[in-house]
């Protein structure tokens, strides 16, 4: 594991709370819990999530009237690190409070912010994200569901995939058409998960946490839109750039590898030269990630959004994924095969896991292209 550097004594105490919190003996229980869950099962309100709602840890740098404790982005960052070198199952958070608490912060209304925030924050409600479609991605401006007009509020009609939590989510900031225009005439809206009109079904894939396929034809009050009408696509955007930091991405690598390189040491595989040197090259690469993540978290604290630093993070830190998985298939060899359900795995973090989960880092929150493209564009003026 990396030696900490702290940038401030808060984050240092921060970081140290967190710690000695996973290091108790109900945390330890839950995660083994969670991470022996069967197939087709996952974690929702897992109770690691109240646990850290109920200390502030899910929302640490939204205000305290909302149910986070006031500090810094790079607050925020230190605890998501830390979760991640954990192994504490994040989704539920990165979509609640990362993507939908965000966007309601920067967005919403009073009213909007009291009522769906609080809730959010203490892990008492998980919230989804529909953005994408069939066919609709990467070019979220071309998105095809409708929201039309009907009474004091809107009728949203149409289809969402890959979305995650949904089965347990109470709501949903769902984008909808509300102008025929590319990419301006796209609204938010919160939905509630729980209305007439709304159903949800999985989609099975190579991971342990399921897709899903969500119908819309639900009507939904005007005071439920989020943001600007005909205009939430900026936001949209600012949010997306604000979440990928990479943090989180970077934690988990690093947990991989460290699992790995254990492995390697345990087994006496690391006497070998060549082996040797790739795990200190990759060790470094992991090190250089996260001082790029870290630089994107530090943008966000002085309020000067860098979607360049974002996107390096996120594409950096992703891709180097996969080269830790390749080293752990070379290290572990027929033990590779090994899942957490074959019985005894000799080992907790079972690299096949590793090797289907992986390819999803790349895609989630924007493509490898499309980080590559932000930086290409935005970062080195090349257009095209
Ligand atoms: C683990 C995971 C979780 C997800 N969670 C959610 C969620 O909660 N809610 C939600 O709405 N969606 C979610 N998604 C969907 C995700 O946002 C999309 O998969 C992603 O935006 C890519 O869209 P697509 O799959 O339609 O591929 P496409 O956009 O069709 O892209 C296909 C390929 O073409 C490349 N490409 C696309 N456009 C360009 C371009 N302009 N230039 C160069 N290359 C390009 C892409 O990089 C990719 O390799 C999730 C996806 C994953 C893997």
């Amino acid at each position: 594991m990396t030696t900490a550097v702290p940038r401030s004594l808060r984050e240092s105490e921060v970081r140290q709370d967190v710690r000695e919190f996973l290091a108790s003996e109900p945390v330890r229980a839950e995660l083994e819990r969670l991470s022996l869950l069967p197939p087709g099962e996952e974690p929702g309100h897992s109770e690691i999530f109240q646990l850290l709602g109920e200390r502030g840890w899910l929302a640490v740098n939204w205000p305290r009237e909302y149910g986070g404790l006031g500090l810094r982005a790079v607050d925020a960052a230190t605890v998501a690190e830390e979760l991640a070198l954990a192994g504490v199952p994040d989704v539920a958070h990165v979509l609640s409070v990362d993507i939908v608490g965000l966007f309601l912060l920067m967005a919403g209304t009073q009213e909007q912010k009291a009522r769906h925030l609080p809730p959010l924050a203490r892990g008492e409600s998980i919230a989804t994200v529909l953005y994408s479609e069939p066919g609709v991605g990467s070019d979220l401006g071309s998105l095809r569901t409708t929201a039309d007009r009907e009474g004091n509020g809107w009728r949203i009609t149409g289809r969402k995939i890959y979305s995650q939590k949904s089965q347990f989510a109470s709501h949903g900031l769902c984008a909808a058409r509300t102008t025929d225009e590319h990419g301006t005439g796209i609204s938010l809206f919160m939905i509630d998960m729980m209305a007439p009109g709304v159903r949800v079904s999985p989609i099975w894939n190579a991971t342990e946490e399921r897709f899903d396929d969500v119908s819309l034809d639900v009507w939904v009050a005007h005071q439920d839109v989020i943001g600007p009408v005909h205009a939430g696509f900026d936001v949209l955007n600012t949010v997306l750039a604000l979440e990928r930091t990479g943090i989180d991405y970077q934690g988990r690598v690093r947990r991989w590898f460290d699992a790995i390189r254990d492995m390697a040491q345990r087994t006496g595989l690391a006497e070998d030269e060549k082996l040797r040197g790739r795990i200190a090259a990759l060790d470094t690469k992991i090190r250089a990630g996260r001082l790029m993540a870290y630089e994107a978290v530090a943008a966000i604290d002085a309020e000067a959004v860098d979607p360049v630093a974002s996107a390096r993070s996120k594409w950096f830190n992703t891709e180097l994924a996969a080269e830790v998985v390749e080293l752990g298939l070379d290290v572990g060899g027929l033990m590779s095969a090994v899942t957490r359900w074959d019985g005894e795995p000799a080992w907790r973090e079972t690299l096949e896991s590793m090797y289907r989960e992986s390819p999803n880092l790349t895609l989630s929150a924007g493509t490898s292209e499309v980080m590559l493209k932000v930086i290409a564009a935005l970062g080195l003026g090349l257009e095209g």
